[in-house]
């Protein structure tokens, strides 16, 4: 998923690396051994008990019933058995369980006590021989992983809509399943929606414009591939679809398709500047479903289809480098899986610093620098607030007692990425890449932890020599917070002048006189305000705002850090575009610091509820979740 905290990517060139093979294809489901894929570590976040039993696929038959904000139908799973394994352990919460059959007849089930992290366990008794089972239930309307909107809160604003977000632990509020990342599953899914309606997936469609039945419209999927089943994921809504290029293209709603195409012109270019720097493409395409303002994150990398919020739409490709965010997923977190949730930098880590190495090779080293500074500013930011001895500045994640979902920061992906970064600092580009490539091989299809990725690194990059694993410092990297001093510094050329200007402008410059800023790009423009000192006066934020324009920018990332300013000075002029911001978007990354910075004020506090009252029913519960406390003040914005 594309960031939490402010930023964009992370960097370096290019070293093509001759297309290979590797294992191209996935594992035969019925190939596949029992515990090849099983983390040592044991998952936390799930009941499911995989190495007794074991879901290989899951094939899903649902109806979305929109007045109700239910899908309900069945899910038959197919199992992997031990011979001694009588029961299988599902993950469910808020589910309706209401038959379970399997063999020909009806299956003993229950259903345990409810935790309020994990949800509740589903136990089903298998008889011998048994190694399919079908379960019919219905979903709660509040349902974490589904987001109902109401047609007012689209962009055509006449039809109502549905998208799923299953990460990190959200599927099991709509699948009965092992929702772990651990277990790799396929899928398929008939899903029926009413006629006027469009579902995609994360999958092939087998019929993209769906086959009308008597009580709808239903659209057929197929995912070979075995994944984590926080990809599966579902969008409905009123969708129209162009093709980009040979394997890419573009959902979104019909207001919105031209925009969301011109802005991803570029996709195609993407998807083979990764395969040059990675290896084959392994997903067969690569489409964008570009969603309502609602959606939480910037981008969610299901496979085939990721997921996009509409403020990368800037009208000028400025924010493309959240899509280069979702396509490098395609190789870090969706074919090589961390394998528990303390492991999300294996997914998140890897990714910004592939996702940097693809903006190099498509637009350029200066672009690429001005990316990783910006990161690397993130990342000092999210380090100073967390405190540096806090455990939550350890790239290896501690857990326990937690909702994954709770405990993402900047830190797995921006110390996760400086980690590589360093690394590649140290043992030179092309061996780093060859390393690179490898362990993409080596892993793919499969879910690995952090210990197996440094049994990875030790043989395969370090080969022994101790002295370079010192010098790395690896262990400490991994294992110990805040950030080691071996760390890379990136510098941009491009920025320091910006800065220069910024300085200028702070001793008494007029705004109108810094000549460069009319050519300047977002990551110039971010880096300008974003620099600005703590306190302006009045006069200064009011000459800021008058040349540039700054409160009525359209590009998110720009507006966003100049309404940091804004708060943080008390700017009054730019109170209604605050506003407007938090009640036209809802994705958590810009929502979080602009309302903790509104708590964290004396004047603020009183807006900020009536705001959030407003608003709230926009947002996902992913977003809820993380500023309910923070708008009660059970936790406080530092
Ligand atoms: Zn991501």
């Amino acid at each position: 998923m594309f960031r939490y905290a402010p930023a964009l990517a992370v960097a370096s060139a290019i070293a093509t690396i001759a297309l290979g093979c590797g294992k191209t294809d996935p594992p035969a489901e019925t190939d596949r051994p029992v515990t090849t894929t099983t983390a040592p570590e044991r998952d936390i976040h799930s009941y499911a008990r995989p190495d007794e039993v074991r879901v290989t696929h899951v094939a899903l038959d649902l109806s979305a019933d929109f007045d109700a904000r239910v899908l309900s139908g069945t899910a038959t799973l197919k199992l992997q058995r031990t011979p001694s394994a009588n029961q299988v352990v599902l993950d469910t919460k808020g589910l309706d369980i209401q038959r379970i059959s399997g063999g020909g007849s009806d299956l003993k089930f229950a259903l345990g006590g409810e935790d309020k992290i994990l949800g509740r366990p589903l136990t089903v008794d298998l008889p011998p021989n048994v190694s399919e089972i079908t379960i019919a239930y219905r979903t709660s309307p509040e349902a974490g992983a589904l987001q109902w909107l109401q047609p007012s809160q689209t962009a055509g604003g006449k039809r109502p809509y549905l998208y799923s977000q299953g990460q990190a632990i959200f599927t099991r509020t709509w699948i009965p399943t092992q929702d772990s990342p651990s277990v790799r599953q396929t899928y398929s899914a008939r899903i029926t929606v009413p006629r006027d309606l469009h579902a995609v997936m994360s999958a092939e469609q087998l019929t993209p414009k769906g086959t009308e039945t008597a009580t709808g419209r239903t659209f057929e999927f197929r995912l070979t591939q075995p994944v984590p089943p926080y990809l599966i994921a579902i969008g409905v809504g009123d969708l129209a679809y162009r093709q980009l290029g040979p394997r890419t293209g573009v959902y979104t709603e019909p207001a919105m398709l031209d925009a969301a195409a011109n802005e991803l012109v570029d996709l195609e270019k993407m998807v083979t500047a990764a395969e040059s720097l990675l290896g084959p493409y392994r997903w067969g395409r690569f489409d964008v479903l570009v969603l309502p303002p609602s959606f939480p994150l910037g981008g969610m990398e299901n496979p085939r289809l990721t997921f996009a919020t509409p403020t990368i739409i800037a009208g000028d490709r400025s924010l493309v480098s959240l899509i280069a965010h979702e396509l490098a997923h395609s190789w870090s977190g969706n074919l090589v899986t961390n394998g528990t949730w303390s492991g999300f930098w294996l997914n998140e880590g890897f990714t910004t610093y592939v996702e940097n190495r693809l903006m190099e090779v498509l637009y350029g080293a200066d672009r690429a620098r001005m990316l990783q500074v910006l990161d690397r500013r993130s990342l000092d930011t999210e380090i100073k607030r967390l405190g540096p001895t806090n455990k939550d500045t350890i790239l290896n994640q501690d857990l326990s007692g937690r909702d994954p979902d709770d405990a993402v920061t900047d830190i797995a992906y921006e110390k996760g990425a400086t980690f590589l970064r360093t690394i590649e600092a140290t043992v030179g580009r092309e061996n780093f890449d060859g390393f690179l490539r490898g362990y993409f091989d080596r892993h793919a299809f499969q879910s690995i932890t952090t210990a197996e990725f440094l049994e990875d690194l030790r043989q395969h990059l370090l080969k022994g020599d101790r002295q370079l694993e010192e010098r790395l410092k690896v262990q400490e990297w991994l294992y110990r917070p805040g950030l080691p001093d071996n760390a890379v510094v990136p510098s941009s050329g491009v920025l320091a002048h910006v800065e220069q200007d910024m300085k200028l402008f702070v001793d008494g410059t007029p705004a109108a006189a810094i000549k460069n800023s009319s050519s300047w790009s977002t990551q110039e423009w971010q880096h300008f305000v974003g620099s600005l000192p703590d306190k302006l006066s009045p006069a200064q934020l009011a000459d800021l705002d008058r040349t540039f324009r700054l409160s009525e920018r359209r590009n998110a990332e720009v507006l966003f850090a100049w309404l940091r300013v804004a708060i943080r000075n008390r700017y009054q002029p730019a109170m209604p575009a605050l506003e407007r911001f938090l009640t036209t978007q809802g994705r958590r990354k810009f929502l979080r610091p602009l309302y903790e910075d509104l708590m964290k004020t004396d004047w603020g506090k009183e807006d900020a509820r009536r705001i959030y009252a407003r608003a709230r029913p926009l947002y996902h519960a992913m977003s809820t979740n993380t500023l309910d406390p923070i708008i009660s003040g059970a936790k406080s914005g530092s």
